[in-house]
Protein backbone atom coordinates (compact mmCIF):
# COMPACT_ATOMS: atom_id res chain seq x y z
CA UNK A 1 0.00 0.00 0.00
CA UNK A 2 1.28 3.32 -1.10
CA UNK A 3 1.67 6.51 1.69
CA UNK A 4 -0.94 8.19 -0.13
CA UNK A 5 -3.65 5.32 0.74
CA UNK A 6 -2.80 5.21 4.03
CA UNK A 7 -3.35 8.72 4.37
CA UNK A 8 -6.47 8.35 3.10
CA UNK A 9 -7.58 5.27 4.78
CA UNK A 10 -6.25 7.31 8.35
CA UNK A 11 -8.76 10.13 7.35
CA UNK A 12 -11.88 7.54 6.77
CA UNK A 13 -11.11 6.55 10.07
CA UNK A 14 -10.56 9.42 11.70
CA UNK A 15 -13.72 10.88 10.20
CA UNK A 16 -15.68 7.52 11.81
CA UNK A 17 -14.09 7.85 15.39
CA UNK A 18 -15.24 11.81 15.50
CA UNK A 19 -18.82 10.76 14.05
CA UNK A 20 -18.96 7.47 16.67
CA UNK A 21 -17.79 9.75 19.69
CA UNK A 22 -20.09 12.36 18.76
CA UNK A 23 -23.19 9.10 18.86
CA UNK A 24 -21.82 7.78 21.94
CA UNK A 25 -22.02 11.36 23.90
CA UNK A 26 -24.96 11.72 22.94
CA UNK A 27 -26.37 8.19 24.00
CA UNK A 28 -24.69 9.16 27.11
CA UNK A 29 -26.22 12.22 27.79
CA UNK A 30 -29.86 10.73 26.95
CA UNK A 31 -28.77 8.06 29.41
CA UNK A 32 -27.94 11.14 32.29
CA UNK A 33 -30.92 13.01 31.47
CA UNK A 34 -33.97 10.79 31.20
CA UNK A 35 -35.17 11.12 34.89
CA UNK A 36 -39.18 11.29 35.18
CA UNK A 37 -42.01 11.60 37.85
CA UNK A 38 -44.54 9.71 35.71
CA UNK A 39 -44.12 5.81 36.21
CA UNK A 40 -44.62 5.46 32.38
CA UNK A 41 -42.58 7.64 31.28
CA UNK A 42 -39.93 5.87 33.46
CA UNK A 43 -41.40 2.71 31.97
CA UNK A 44 -40.26 4.26 28.78
CA UNK A 45 -37.55 5.60 30.00
CA UNK A 46 -36.11 2.22 31.17
CA UNK A 47 -36.36 0.56 27.97
CA UNK A 48 -34.83 3.46 26.00
CA UNK A 49 -32.02 3.14 28.39
CA UNK A 50 -32.04 -0.25 27.74
CA UNK A 51 -31.09 0.17 24.51
CA UNK A 52 -28.86 2.96 24.66
CA UNK A 53 -26.91 0.77 26.72
CA UNK A 54 -26.80 -2.06 24.69
CA UNK A 55 -25.84 0.43 21.57
CA UNK A 56 -23.39 2.20 23.98
CA UNK A 57 -21.48 -1.37 23.92
CA UNK A 58 -21.94 -2.13 20.53
CA UNK A 59 -20.63 1.77 19.47
CA UNK A 60 -17.33 1.09 21.89
CA UNK A 61 -16.67 -1.83 20.90
CA UNK A 62 -16.15 -0.40 17.71
CA UNK A 63 -14.63 2.96 18.32
CA UNK A 64 -11.81 0.46 20.18
CA UNK A 65 -11.83 -1.37 17.23
CA UNK A 66 -11.06 2.04 14.97
CA UNK A 67 -8.38 3.09 17.85
CA UNK A 68 -6.79 0.24 17.20
CA UNK A 69 -6.54 0.65 12.95
CA UNK A 70 -5.15 4.20 13.90
CA UNK A 71 -2.48 3.01 16.14
CA UNK A 72 -1.64 -0.06 13.14
CA UNK A 73 -1.45 3.42 11.17
CA UNK A 74 1.06 4.90 13.66
CA UNK A 75 2.51 1.72 14.52
CA UNK A 76 3.30 1.08 10.06
CA UNK A 77 1.70 -1.82 9.77
CA UNK A 78 -1.68 -0.75 8.86
CA UNK A 79 -3.60 -3.03 5.86
CA UNK A 80 -1.51 -6.40 7.42
CA UNK A 81 -2.83 -9.03 8.94
CA UNK A 82 -3.06 -9.19 12.78
CA UNK A 83 -2.81 -13.15 12.93
CA UNK A 84 -0.56 -14.11 9.77
CA UNK A 85 0.80 -11.17 8.67
CA UNK A 86 -0.14 -10.95 5.08
CA UNK A 87 -1.31 -8.23 3.35
CA UNK A 88 -4.91 -7.49 3.49
CA UNK A 89 -7.02 -6.82 0.29
CA UNK A 90 -7.13 -3.34 -0.42
CA UNK A 91 -11.33 -3.71 -1.37
CA UNK A 92 -11.33 -5.65 1.84
CA UNK A 93 -10.04 -2.44 3.61
CA UNK A 94 -12.40 -0.18 1.52
CA UNK A 95 -15.10 -2.09 2.60
CA UNK A 96 -14.51 -1.92 6.16
CA UNK A 97 -11.40 0.27 7.25
CA UNK A 98 -11.22 -0.87 10.72
CA UNK A 99 -10.49 -4.74 9.94
CA UNK A 100 -7.32 -6.17 11.25
CA UNK A 101 -7.23 -9.25 10.02
CA UNK A 102 -7.39 -10.97 6.90
CA UNK A 103 -10.50 -12.51 5.27
CA UNK A 104 -9.22 -16.38 6.16
CA UNK A 105 -8.00 -15.07 9.50
CA UNK A 106 -11.61 -13.24 9.98
CA UNK A 107 -13.78 -16.66 8.92
CA UNK A 108 -11.26 -19.00 11.21
CA UNK A 109 -12.44 -16.00 14.08
CA UNK A 110 -15.72 -16.07 13.32
CA UNK A 111 -16.36 -19.28 13.21
CA UNK A 112 -14.25 -19.40 16.88
CA UNK A 113 -17.01 -16.95 18.57
CA UNK A 114 -19.99 -18.78 16.75
CA UNK A 115 -18.26 -21.86 18.42
CA UNK A 116 -18.38 -20.54 21.88
CA UNK A 117 -21.75 -18.91 21.54
CA UNK A 118 -22.70 -22.26 20.35
CA UNK A 119 -20.90 -23.83 23.42
CA UNK A 120 -22.55 -20.97 25.83
CA UNK A 121 -26.27 -21.42 24.29
CA UNK A 122 -25.92 -25.44 24.93
CA UNK A 123 -24.66 -24.92 28.49
CA UNK A 124 -27.18 -22.71 29.51
CA UNK A 125 -30.35 -24.35 27.85
CA UNK A 126 -29.11 -27.46 29.71
CA UNK A 127 -29.19 -25.49 32.58
CA UNK A 128 -32.54 -24.29 32.03
CA UNK A 129 -33.66 -28.39 31.37
CA UNK A 130 -32.03 -29.33 34.52
CA UNK A 131 -33.56 -26.59 36.73
ZN1 LIG B 1 -4.50 -13.49 8.17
Amino acid sequence: MTGREVRRFKRVLDDLRAELIHTLENSVDRLAISQSADPMDQMRDLSEQEMDSRSISLLTARLCRLEDALKAIDAGNFGLCASCDCEIPINRLKAIPWSLLCVRCQESADAAVAERDHVEKGARSGYAVAG
